[in-house]
């Protein structure tokens, strides 16, 4: 079936968090939360799905229900931090920095890609699972004109794999799961855009710099150049 509709997913896929500079080194002094153990507690908290190693139960159900609403995303952060051993005033600092749309950078082929769609005459959208309103750095890097439409968890109220989210993205393109490709980096999350039908195309969350055509690689292999 032709592919009259591109779904994309964000962290990983079109973004990346990447800062320059250090996470923690600069709001701590010599404590043990830096080095490989920033880029371990980085790692965990922007995994897609699943449990959080080293959080009670009763956080897990909120941990899991972090991307449906932003004031539960930054407590069960700050609880998180908390139990690391992080000073309130670093915890805050540490969390705003996460959701701080400077910290987030396109792969270098993203903006691309949407152009590809937009130019091959095919929708396009991003659906992904987050607390925070992305369209801030779509915006600065000239990408939100180029996409049709935005599926937001903490908006829709519903995260990825629920197969309604991927229902409602498609149905708001004008188009039938059947015709949709989707992009993303997490089998769990985004491959459950194959339960309603639509085809799967998984790139690797590499470091921006690592990844310079994974996306274009991916729309060509469906024959969309
Ligand atoms: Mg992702």
């Amino acid at each position: 079936m032709t592919i009259r509709a591109v779904l994309f997913d964000f962290s990983g896929t079109l973004y990346r968090l990447e800062k320059d500079g250090p996470w923690l080194a600069d709001l701590v002094d010599g404590e043990d939360l830096v080095g490989e153990h920033e880029v371990e507690l980085v790692r965990r908290l922007t995994a897609p799905v699943g449990p959080l190693d080293g959080l009670p139960d009763h956080l897990q159900d909120a941990w899991a229900r972090r991307d449906l609403d932003p004031a539960v995303h930054r407590e069960v952060h700050l609880a998180m931090f908390d139990r690391v051993g992080l000073p309130a005033h670093t915890a805050e600092a540490f969390y705003a920095r996460l959701v701080d749309p400077g910290n987030w950078r396109p792969y270098p082929d993203a903006v691309q890609a949407l152009r590809t769609v937009r130019d091959a005459g095919i929708r396009s959208g991003i659906i992904s699972n987050i607390p925070w309103d992305i369209r801030t750095a779509l915006k600065r890097d000239d990408a939100l004109e180029l996409v049709d439409d935005l599926a937001l968890s903490y908006v829709e109220g519903r995260i990825k794999p629920d197969p309604e989210l991927f229902r409602l993205a498609c149905r708001r393109l004008g188009v039938a799961p059947e015709e949709a490709l989707m992009i993303g980096d997490s089998v769990t999350a985004d491959g459950g855009a194959a339960e309603v039908g639509s085809r799967v195309a998984f790139v690797e969350p590499l470091p921006t710099a690592q990844r310079p055509t994974a996306l274009l690689d991916a729309l060509a292999a469906h024959g969309v150049r």
